[in-house]
């Protein structure tokens, strides 16, 4: 039977994803300096290295071995859209096996944000959403994830101040991969970002809510809710049969009281579907003695998908009687509107792209 060592270090052959201790124990078994885990390891979390050739201060000898034992799996620029309005950067990265992901770059006032992906493509197929079209292809590896933030990082010169995990995929669907993501992205000894500066989004998996509640990682949770009662959400979101919104806020409920964080709903407005008045005063007493935020979008339309986005009126009358019911509420800045909004359209139609040529 393997030690518990070599079944941690077996975990996976990509760099980024390991953590100091299993850096630690990589070497000890290789008879070399324990030491030399923390240049490593600050190399690839604190400075964003692409390759072993760039830690100057690892012997050549190291260096080599590193790369045939443990490469650092890539994440490379394929694509670049910057918007001229507002500085908003979309990346697509292509993986080592040829799949891509979009990361986005946005600046706000408070700081730089990167939202990123957590897995290539996603199986929850809600009907509004591009990411899901082709369904899923795989998850992301927490390197994967990390690999986003830290190329774009040294792609735009910019400090990066917020997480947001609100890209392609599910990512309560890839639990593990990210529990681990998060562990490495808030480590002060690698990257250090307070995980006070991370948001992770989901469509509402419940049993992982609770799970997350228990980790002790303070993020920001962001619950895809986009509708008030269940047979609307069922109409948007296939993961409505399986979850109700009764079970989604006594789950929420739970993970303010565990971790003490406000927990931020999303509301995607679509003309005709959600949007009414009925619909908002339903949000309200749903949500009434609930420590939470509500971010209002309005649906970005996406060539063959159903719904239309509510015209502005109709979004600004949605906030106020929310407001009036003094509940926190925003209508989401949209950034990088002459770039294609939405996220996963960049990917999905490389992919297309890919298909006509019949390369794919
Ligand atoms: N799977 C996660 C995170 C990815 S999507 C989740 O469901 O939360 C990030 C957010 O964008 C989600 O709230 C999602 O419902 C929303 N979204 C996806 N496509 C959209 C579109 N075309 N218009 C508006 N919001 C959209």
């Amino acid at each position: 039977m393997k030690g518990k060592d070599e079944q941690t270090i077996a975990y996976g052959t990509d760099a980024r994803s390991l953590s100091l201790p299993e850096w630690e124990a990589y070497l000890a078994k290789a008879g070399l300096p324990r030491y030399r885990a923390g240049q490593i390891y600050g190399w690839l979390h604190k400075h964003g290295a692409e390759s072993y050739e760039e830690m100057t201060n690892l012997p050549a000898s190291l260096r080599e071995r590193l790369a045939g034992d443990l490469p650092i799996a890539p994440v490379t620029e394929a694509a670049r859209q910057v918007s001229a309005l507002d500085g908003t950067q979309k990346f697509l990265f292509e993986m080592g096996d040829g799949n891509a992901v979009e990361s986005v770059f946005m600046k706000y006032h408070h700081g730089n944000s990167v939202c990123i992906s957590s897995q290539a493509g996603c199986r929850m197929g809600c009907r509004f959403c591009a990411s899901t079209i082709g369904g899923l292809d795989r998850n992301l590896t927490p390197g994967e994830m990390l690999g986003q933030i830290y190329q774009i990082r040294r792609l735009t010169g910019e400090e990066i101040s917020n997480v947001v995990v609100m890209g392609t995929g599910e990512p309560f669907d890839n639990y593990d991969n990210l529990m681990r993501f998060l562990h490495l992205l808030t480590d002060p000894k690698g990257f250090g970002l307070s995980a006070r500066s991370v948001t992770v989004s989901t469509c509402g998996l419940v049993p992982r809510i609770y799970q997350f509640a228990e980790e002790g990682i303070p993020c920001t949770l962001a619950i895809s809710l986009h509708a008030s009662d269940d047979e609307t959400r069922r109409r948007m979101m296939p993961i409505a049969e399986k979850y109700s919104i009764a079970e989604i806020l006594a789950a929420c409920r739970t993970y303010f009281e565990k971790t003490g964080r406000r927990v931020t709903f999303e509301y995607s407005l679509a003309a005709g579907v959600n949007d009414s008045p009925e619909a908002a005063k339903a949000l309200a007493a749903l949500v009434k003695g609930l420590n939470c935020h509500i971010n209002l979008i309005p649906i970005n339309p996406v060539r063959g998908r159903e719904f239309a986005p509510s015209a502005r009126p109709s979004c600004e009358a949605f906030k106020l009687l929310l407001e009036k019911q003094a509940i926190h509420v925003t209508i989401r800045r949209e950034l990088g509107r002459d770039i294609d909004g939405a996220c996963g359209q960049l990917r999905h139609r490389q992919k297309l792209s890919a298909h006509e040529t019949g390369e794919e």
